[in-house]
């Protein structure tokens, strides 16, 4: 007999996850947009990475390395590691729940800033733990607050530096300052999945902290600036033991074969990453140059070191409504009322054409 009483039921703390919204692609017509929603590379994959994707794709049939070998020596060569203390992920993403399943469960806490990367508390929730958000400062990491909202129960700490969606930059003297308060059994993830966007006097020297502390897990993602999203590699590098545990429960073959060959490649390729940066931060002035000069509307910019800018409308034209006018336009952005700013648009910095185009666009959009 079935006992009808029993039905099948996912754990509460699953059903309390909201899912991860990813950047949409086309319109609600199928018609191709210009896609700025997801803080892609407008230049696309360098030659190298896609050539070693391809001559990897010539044998598909066996498993990849489960170890990663080649990939974890060629990073500890570009970033002076010990190739044993860096882990792959199925995307950075993976890693970042790979760090909440190892050290939090029900009972803990897991600590980010207000406006922080949406997986964490995905990541949190996942396995159970209590997600805990910390006040901002005008978007920015609130330091202070952030140290004040560390309690006993906190198990892990992720700060993505630079962040999404603000596009804020913590310091090196505030990450360190974050470091320094935090007890010896809490695990500091540090999300840098936008580090290669910075300049090196940027840099917020979570590398060095991770080489010596033992309780700082560095994430970084192929991604972004090295445009191989859509192969999903992700690194990280903690203390021995933090990568061993993680190791642990980590899906046995997550990076793929061409994956692995492609992210060596793309080591190697140096140039492309420059002339990537470089188009970065000419159209990232620019786009917040002309946004600035929409401040009679009520436009306001974060100050940006990522890829992305988020653009605040405080004026009588709405985020709601300038997102509706670009997506007749033709342009995608991200609108994050889920993410607590109804009243702002997160947009990726595009090709010259694409960001012309949508300064014109917004311009349309608030001069009606
Ligand atoms: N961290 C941050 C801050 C991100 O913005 C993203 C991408 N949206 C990721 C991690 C995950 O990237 P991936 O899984 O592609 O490495």
């Amino acid at each position: 007999m079935t006992d009808t009483t029993r039905t099948l039921q996912p754990k509460p703390w699953i059903s309390g996850i909201a899912p991860y919204i990813p950047g949409k692609s086309a319109g609600a017509d199928g018609r191709p947009m210009v896609k700025l929603s997801a803080n892609e590379n407008p230049l696309g994959t360098g030659d190298k990475a896609r050539e070693a994707f391809v001559a990897a794709a010539a044998d598909l049939a066996r498993y990849p390395d489960p170890g990663a070998a080649a990939l974890r020596e060629a990073l500890g060569a570009k970033f002076g590691l010990d190739p044993a203390r860096v882990i792959y992920g199925t995307g950075s993403d993976e890693l970042l729940h790979l760090a909440a399943s190892a050290y939090a469960g029900p009972g803990d806490e897991v600590l980010y800033v207000r406006y922080g990367f949406s997986v964490y508390e995905i990541a949190a929730r996942r396995v159970g733990a209590t997600p805990v958000e910390a006040p901002d400062k005008d978007y920015a990491t609130d330091v202070d607050a952030l140290i004040a909202a560390v309690t006993p129960k906190t198990r892990v700490v992720y700060l993505a530096n630079p962040n999404n969606p603000t596009g804020t930059l913590a310091t090196k003297d505030e990450v360190a300052r974050i470091h320094a308060a935090l007890p010896a059994d809490v695990l500091f993830v540090l999300d840098q999945a936008y580090a290669e966007y910075l300049e090196p006097q940027e840099d917020d020297g979570g590398l060095e902290l991770a080489k010596q502390a033992p309780n700082v897990f560095v994430t970084r993602t192929f991604s972004k600036i090295h445009g191989l999203a859509a192969e999903r590699i992700g690194w990280g590098y903690a203390s021995a033991e933090v990568i061993e545990a993680l190791h642990r429960i980590r899906a046995p073959f997550n990076v793929t074969r061409c994956g692995q060959a492609a992210a060596i490649g793309a080591l190697d390729d140096d140039d492309f990453v420059v002339r990537s940066r470089d188009q970065n931060a000419q159209w990232r002035a620019w786009l917040t140059a002309e946004l600035e000069a929409m401040g009679n509307h009520g436009v306001r910019v974060v100050p940006s070191a990522t890829n992305f800018l988020l653009v605040l409308f405080e004026g009588s034209v709405s985020a709601e409504q300038v997102n509706a006018h670009l997506m007749d336009a033709g342009y995608i952005v991200r609108w994050l009322p889920g993410q607590g700013l109804p009243n702002a648009l997160r947009m990726t910095i595009g090709s010259e054409e694409e960001t012309r185009g949508l300064a014109a666009a917004i311009r349309a959009a608030l001069e009606g």
